[in-house]
């Protein structure tokens, strides 16, 4: 065995299994070692069996008090059990599992670890895992990692694959000189493997984390430095602004001051043999995308082509859409191709052709898809909504043939000054300070879990006057390993409580894009009132009639990803709110209390820098924000800083053509 070696020569790795392996991107030994947890269990404390809460999950120790009772309902396996600790009874449930019943024996004593539930007024526990007192006890000494895995892969069973590829982490190349691991106090690579793994304390993960997290920035702002000395001219020089300003009367609304000024720093940069490397941030609604569609149009004039990628297809279709309507408002008649991944094969391969001969057309996708179309042979401009860090790789990917596009990212996530200044160094950057006038600030309301039914009768009043509302979640499905809600039991749920008068639907990532597309729709449609939804709709949905947004466990989250989230409302003309409850129940949360408190992005970016410290590594990782798949510029702002200055150490050797000697240099560059 070695790092190259498939997964399925593996012990217990089948053909399907292989193929879910594969699904996460993991088909090799090297990629299971590198495949790291994404949270870790501390497991709880033992607690008496009077002391237990609903919705939490614990572990208590009880004996069974009679043999555990096995029937079928409706072809459904279920094995139920009465403990007691003498503190009080609980009764505890199992599903699909009719072994149970032969494992578990009466007047026996055992730990039950699993959550709590309020079923009609009785709590239960279910699913709960069995341990025994000893076993139990061992695994509260260590912190146990929890893998991103598919259903068919128990956690367990990855762990068991991960512990079996150990021998082979004695090959795993270093790639940081060791002298700056030892200036910058890194663990080596193969140590940070193995801690990631396997942590016996809260201590070693944050140290083998603090080595990859650095390494993520460090390579991300070395490969930001070597392509900013290969900056070349460009072909698509875009003059005449007039037919853009001309259209500008035409709008059904007046650009504010910050749209305009963002407007003529991008004219100005197309018109530029410097191709544009810009960077449009402005706050949550402040109106983008008008703005990219002029600078697409600005191309078209001039005779070339355009293309804006979004982060996923619902967004991709709707600035499609959206570009269509304006397309009549305009009376313009430029062609806009839409290439998003649902299309079957054909579909692509024949939008693929008429872009290919449409020299000054306009072209909205996803990244993924618009990025192996590479043959946009009259490319002049490149759009990037919603992510900040494509910039500078945008040119590697698509300026092949040796032509030179005009690159402009646009984000809504603020990000505060100190970090901008690292992790922008390569772009210029506008910022769109207000928002159009005619909008009404949002009202917010941080409350606890009790706060519940008073908020589903706001929803229901909301809905009777003819708008929406989202409701959002953390969780897909029910995990054994987060106290969280989910979009599946949360959407049920509401739909008990609304029955026969609204209809709620859910929008989750592990949708297929056409279904995914389709509930978007209905939306927006106004078919369904309520739309239940993990966090996939944080970036750039615009639908203005919804006008609440509800955030469940909003202590989980990071108060940028909030902030974006909450700007799903407020974009039409009628007052919108904005519910946050604390899972928690604190009396009062600092942090969610400055969202309370103040609907300015960019304070609010700097107060979440303020208070984040590297500690506070459970919860959810930010999604969306900047995609560093283990970093956060947040909580890792130090260490960023740190990388930043490693880079600028470095940067003379970078800039130098001779610096190939430094084969090291060249393998981060280039990973
Ligand atoms: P974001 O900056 O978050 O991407 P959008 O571009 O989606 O925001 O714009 C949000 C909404 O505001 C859209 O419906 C858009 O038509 C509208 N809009 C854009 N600019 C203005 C403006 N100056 N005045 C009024 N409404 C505007
Ligand atoms: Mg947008």
């Amino acid at each position: 065995m070695n790092l190259n070696t498939p997964v399925r020569e593996l012990k217990g790795v089948g053909e399907h299994k292989e193929k879910c392996l594969q699904k996460l991107g993991v088909y090799t030994v090297r990629d299971i070692l590198l495949h790291f947890p994404f949270h870790y269990i501390d497991y709880p404390q033992i607690q008496p069996v009077s002391g237990v809460e609903p919705d939490r999950i614990m572990a208590i120790e009880g004996t069974v008090t009679s043999a555990p009772f096995h029937k079928k309902i409706k072809g459904m396996d279920m094995v139920t059990a009465t403990i007691t600790d003498g503190t009080a009874h609980l009764s505890v449930t199992w599903f699909h599992q009719p072994y149970i019943k032969k494992q578990l024996h009466a007047m026996e004593n055992y730990i039950f670890y699993g959550k709590i539930r309020n079923k009609n007024g009785k709590l239960t526990m279910d699913q709960p895992v069995i341990y025994s007192y000893e076993s139990y006890e061992k695994l509260r000494t260590t912190l146990q990692p929890v893998y991103h895995l598919s259903k068919d892969i128990t956690n367990n069973a990855f762990r068991k694959l991960v512990q079996d590829c150990l021998p082979c982490i004695d090959q795993l190349e270093e790639l940081l000189p060791e002298e700056l691991c030892l200036r910058r106090n890194l663990l080596s690579y193969k140590e940070a493997v193995c801690q990631l793994h396997f942590p016996k304390n809260v201590d070693e993960m944050l140290a083998g984390r603090k080595r990859f997290v650095f390494q993520e920035f460090f390579k991300f702002l070395l490969q930001m430095q070597a392509a900013k000395s290969s900056i070349t001219k460009t072909q698509f020089i875009c003059k005449d602004n007039n037919k853009i300003m001309n259209l500008i009367e035409k709008l059904p609304f007046e650009l504010t001051n910050g749209q305009m000024k963002a407007l003529h720093d991008i004219l100005a940069d197309m018109n530029n043999e410097i191709p544009m490397q810009r960077l449009l941030q402005g706050d949550v609604g402040s109106g983008k995308t008008i703005l990219a569609l002029f600078a697409m149009l600005h191309a078209h004039f001039n005779g070339y082509q355009s293309a804006i990628m979004a982060p996923t297809e619902v967004l991709a279709r709707q600035h499609f859409e959206s570009f269509i309507d304006y397309k009549e408002r305009f009376g313009l008649s430029f062609s806009v191709y839409l290439l998003t991944g649902s299309m079957t094969a054909k579909e692509k391969a024949r939008t693929k052709e008429l872009i290919k001969n449409d020299s000054d057309c306009l072209i909205v996708g996803t990244h993924a898809l618009i990025q192996d179309t590479v043959d946009i042979p009259n490319l002049a401009l490149v759009i990037t909504d919603e992510q900040h860090r494509f910039g500078v790789r945008q040119r590697e990917t698509l300026s092949n043939k040796g032509m030179i596009p005009h690159t402009l990212v646009m984000s809504a996530t603020p990000i505060p000054r100190t970090l901008a200044l690292i992790l922008y160094g390569d772009l210029a950057i506008s910022t769109i300070k207000e928002l159009p006038s005619e909008r009404l600030p949002i009202k917010n309301c941080v409350v606890g879990t009790g706060y519940r039914n008073t908020a589903y009768e706001f929803i229901r009043r909301q809905v009777e006057i003819g708008f929406q509302a989202y409701v959002i979640c953390p969780l897909v499905e029910e995990s054994e390993a987060m106290d969280a809600a989910d979009v599946i039991t949360y959407a049920k749920h509401l739909r008990e409580y609304y029955v026969g008068c609204i209809n709620v639907g859910i929008l989750h990532g592990q949708m297929k894009p056409s279904e995914k597309n389709r509930v978007m729709e209905e939306f927006l449609a106004n078919k369904i009132q309520i739309l239940v939804s993990t966090t996939v709709v944080e970036v750039g949905v615009n639908v203005p009639n919804a006008t609440v947004m509800m955030v469940e466990n909003a202590e989980q989250f990071g108060l940028a990803q909030l902030h974006q989230l909450r700007g799903r409302v407020g974009r039409g003309k009628a007052q919108s709110y904005c519910i946050f409850i604390d899972g928690k129940n604190h009396k009062e949360n600092k942090r969610l209390e400055i969202l309370n408190h103040s609907n300015d992005g960019f304070y609010i970016a700097e107060k979440d820098l303020e208070l984040r410290g590297p500690g506070d590594f459970f919860g959810i990782r930010q999604s969306g924000e900047l995609d560093f798949t283990m970093a956060d510029i947040y909580k890792d702002s130090d260490l960023l800083k740190e990388a930043s200055d490693e880079v600028n150490r470095l940067k003379n050797i970078i800039n130098d053509e001779n610096h190939m000697q430094y084969a090291w240099l060249q393998k981060m560059i280039q990973l």
